[in-house]
């Protein structure tokens, strides 16, 4: 029901009003969510190092003022008039038990980068949602979850088993929403064989997260990364070796163990990427999940015939995508590594992600 009669009149969120304004806090009225909306109560929001296009004013028609945010952890608020009666619908054709609807009052949700899809593009027609030609960004195109709350389409919305918050709290569960099912995607879409060796390169925000899914889903995972101060957590997440590759020459020592079936590049830095390519054994595939601002990546054309090799890119994922992360993160146990912050130390939090100073992930959390 979308009756808001047992929620607050307002509501706290981080707001900017242009480009490359201060982050603000606002009160703001709570409204009652559109037909097809659910209102999610957020529990937590992590940043991404692509909130950075928010507050720059870089992404593509982004209209002001915006509340950031699209790594979202909460539960349902209020549902849209078209949601309730699409769910009775399913009830009544015996789709869902009566009482078991998909979406209900106080369900765990999450929320991604997708902010949902039109269902009749080309791309939606192929079944390939996360490129809809018409599909809204959370935090970009409608505001996002840096609040107490957010109203989201219904088709963005993450259905979370109750189980995760067994293993993992609301703030670890936030980013598997966006660099989770990112990665998770990643190694799940690309050519490889369960025992095959994966080089995870770079142990940040995205890259603890790739070492537990490469590990739990079969990979020998060799993380590379610079310096020695990552190893001990690359271990404990599930790596069988770790590579400083300040010390060492980590392409060396993959080509001597035959090479790398899967590469997964974590760190955003071209000059880094290109450097780790030759780890790849013949036949291997390279996904990019970074992104690199600093330059292109170079790939030498007669290499890539010579491996057969793929190189290719990968982001995030649709709803359904993130349901399968989020409900292979709990089966196996995995969630992110995070750093805890209140909503009124967002710029703090979002200028440590950006300066490249937060260890893992930085999460807003609300009481
Ligand atoms: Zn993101
Ligand atoms: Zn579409």
């Amino acid at each position: 029901m979308a009756s808001l009669d047992n929620l607050p009149k307002t509501f706290k969120a981080i707001s900017i009003s242009g480009p490359n304004q201060p982050w603000e806090v606002k009160e703001l009225p709570l409204q009652q969510p559109g037909s097809n909306q659910v209102l999610v109560r957020v529990h937590a929001c992590g940043i991404c190092a692509s909130d950075r296009w928010v507050k720059e004013g870089t992404w593509p028609g982004l209209q002001y003022p915006r509340i950031p945010g699209h790594e979202i952890v909460g539960r349902v608020a209020a549902l849209g008039e078209g949601i309730v009666a699409m769910q009775k619908d399913d009830e009544a054709r015996g789709l869902v038990q009566t009482g078991n609807a998909r979406f209900q009052l106080g369900g765990l949700v999450g929320v991604g980068w997708n902010g949902g899809y039109c269902g009749s593009c080309v791309s939606c027609r192929d079944g390939e949602y996360w490129t809809c030609l018409k599909g809204d960004v959370t935090g970009f195109t409608f505001d996002g979850g840096v609040a107490e709350y957010v109203a989201v389409p219904y088709n963005a919305l993450v259905s979370i088993p109750e189980s995760a918050l067994d293993n993992a709290d609301y703030a670890e569960l936030a980013p598997l929403n966006c660099g989770g099912v990112s990665v998770y995607d990643a190694i799940r879409t690309s050519k490889w064989k369960p025992g095959d060796l994966c080089v995870v390169q770079g142990i940040g925000g995205l890259g603890h997260l790739a070492v537990q899914y490469a590990a739990k889903m079969g990979l020998t995972v060799y993380a590379v990364s610079s310096g020695s101060s990552k190893r001990d957590l690359a271990l404990s997440l599930g790596a069988k070796e770790y590579i400083d590759s300040s010390a060492s020459d980590a392409v060396a020592q993959i080509q001597a163990l035959g090479g790398a079936k899967l590469i997964l590049c974590t760190a955003p830095y071209a000059k880094v990427i290109t450097g780790i390519l030759p780890a790849l054994a013949k036949n291997g595939t390279v996904t990019m999940v970074s992104a690199a601002m600093d330059g292109e990546v170079q790939v030498g054309n007669v290499w890539l015939n010579m491996h057969r090799a793929c190189v290719r890119g990968w982001c995030c994922g649709a709803s359904a995508d993130s349901e399968q992360a989020l409900r292979f993160s709990t089966n196996v146990g995995i969630k992110s590594v995070v750093a805890k912050f209140a909503l009124e130390e967002y710029a703090k939090a979002y200028e440590a992600v950006m300066d490249n100073k937060a260890r893992l992930r930085n999460v807003i959390v609300f009481p």
